[in-house]
């Protein structure tokens, strides 16, 4: 209830900011407007933008200094994914204890989500980078006839080790070479647990198929069906998994294998983009904007100093905290926002099979009003567009907008807005109502607000 006295409220202010611009636009001159536009095309807009960079900040409002504290509400969908664990054991130590796997769909909840605690590790410069996937995962409860289940299959093999001399060998998925077959892969997230050691050696860790036809991918990475998928090594799943015990495998002992592949599995790449040997390391990305261009992995360590690309601007240093690179678990702490949305554009455009839980949440908090007091944020229908204007000149620079649907689904996100005046172009929404978001550089939301889009053709 309280939400709808919100909704009726903005959206009664919305319609009041919009009659107060239309009440601002020079009158009287209307003609001579019309006429200079003729002649210098985009001559009203640039006027527009003077009128609000000169004339504003004279006559401006003054800034309200009284501490007003107010409740807003931020809408969030989270997606909730099905797992299903085939444990396969030659000895029994390969049969690790549920509590491993318990704990490594944990340490997947709190990673995707930025839950985890070591968040407060990413660098200053990544802070404002780093995102909640809103991706959650939890042990299947039906299986595939429809019966109760824990979520965890286990199955002994005569197979000693899955491991190979090069090259990855997918016979664990298939009972048939004395694997488990999968759980039809439209419906669940499959994770073998087996022994991938090679000759006694913790050669590979895991692997993970992106979905196929990603356009992240080339297709000879595509893999369809049965393989779909990830595998981990049984030594490096859960938190401080006991049989994490060489230098190597002591650096992967935080259940990260796993976020790491499921991060593939939904069509992330390296953060390298995998071109270290090619002629340019620096010319392949990993086609996500938000990530520093990398020309190599890290080396199972934490190199702050790296910087294998240097960027014609704002060059930035490796980010070897991310979860898509070959640093240490100590060092992994984040997914950026806009991995976050490449893996979740995965699940609404290959992965819709998946029986996701959509659970739709809305937050509430409490914010300051002081500074923000002034912000304007209204549609101008006729010309297909969302104006964000910040009339208050105590605001901070570096303020960012999104905008979700009703149903918490982002149409836009993390665009950076001009300070005073900033003009989106809503030609691709479909004509309905909105919530705006505002973020200061911290990624905290300063200001929300529902619109109506409308179009007029
Ligand atoms: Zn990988």
């Amino acid at each position: 209830m309280r939400k709808l006295l919100l909704f009726t409220f903005s959206f009664f202010v919305s319609i009041v900011a919009f009659s107060q611009v239309n009440g601002t636009e020079p009158c009287g001159q209307r003609e001579l407007m019309d006429q200079l536009e003729n002649q210098y095309p985009g001559f009203k807009k640039q006027m527009d933008i003077d009128y609000l960079k000169t004339v504003h900040p004279k006559v401006s409002i003054e800034p309200r200094r009284v501490k007003i504290t107010d409740t807003i509400y931020y809408y969030d969908t989270i997606y909730t994914i099905p797992v299903v664990f085939h444990v396969l054991y030659n000895v029994a130590a390969e049969n690790i204890h549920d509590s491993l796997l318990q704990n490594q769909i944990e340490v997947l909840n709190r990673d995707f989500r930025r839950n985890n605690a070591d968040s407060v590790n990413t660098r200053a410069i990544f802070k404002p980078r780093a995102g909640d996937v809103r991706i959650q995962f939890e042990l299947a409860k039906i299986d595939p006839t429809g019966k109760a289940t824990t979520g965890i299959v286990r199955k002994p093999t005569s197979v000693a080790s899955w491991g190979t001399n090069g090259g990855i060998n997918n016979n664990m998925k298939y009972s048939n070479t004395n694997g488990d077959d999968n759980w039809n892969p439209l419906k669940y997230l499959n994770i073998w647990v087996c022994d991938l050691t090679f000759k006694n050696q913790d050669g590979l860790l895991g692997f993970a198929y992106p979905p196929y036809g990603h356009p992240s991918w080339g297709s000879t990475s595509w893999v369809g069906g049965p393989d779909q998928g990830v595998v981990l090594h049984y030594k490096v799943v859960g938190r401080n998994n006991p049989l994490a015990n060489t230098t190597l495998l002591a650096s992967a002992n935080k259940g990260r294998v796993a976020v790491h592949e499921v991060g593939h599995f939904f069509g992330l790449r390296h953060i390298w983009a995998d071109d270290q040997y090619s002629f340019n390391k620096c010319n392949v990305d990993d086609y996500i904007d938000d990530t520093p261009l990398q020309g190599i992995g890290s080396n199972f360590d934490c190199n702050k100093n790296l910087n294998s690309c240097i960027e014609p601007t704002n060059d930035m240093p490796d980010m070897v905290e991310n979860y898509m690179d070959y640093s240490t678990h100590e060092c992994q702490n984040l997914f950026t926002k806009h991995q976050a949305i490449t893996m979740r554009n995965a699940i609404t455009d290959f992965r819709k099979d998946l029986p996701i839980k959509t659970e739709i949440i809305v937050k509430s908090r409490i914010y300051d009003t002081l500074v923000y007091n002034e912000v304007l944020i209204y549609p101008v229908a006729a010309q297909s567009k969302l104006v964000i204007e910040l009339r208050n000149q105590d605001l901070l620079d570096n303020l960012s907008v999104e905008i979700y649907n009703m149903i918490g689904q982002p149409v836009l996100e993390n665009q950076t807005i001009v300070k005073n005046f900033t003009e989106l172009s809503t030609m691709r929404f479909p004509p309905a109502t909105y919530i705006v978001v505002l973020r200061n550089p911290e990624g905290k939301v300063v200001r929300n607000k529902k619109v109506v889009i409308d179009r007029v053709d």
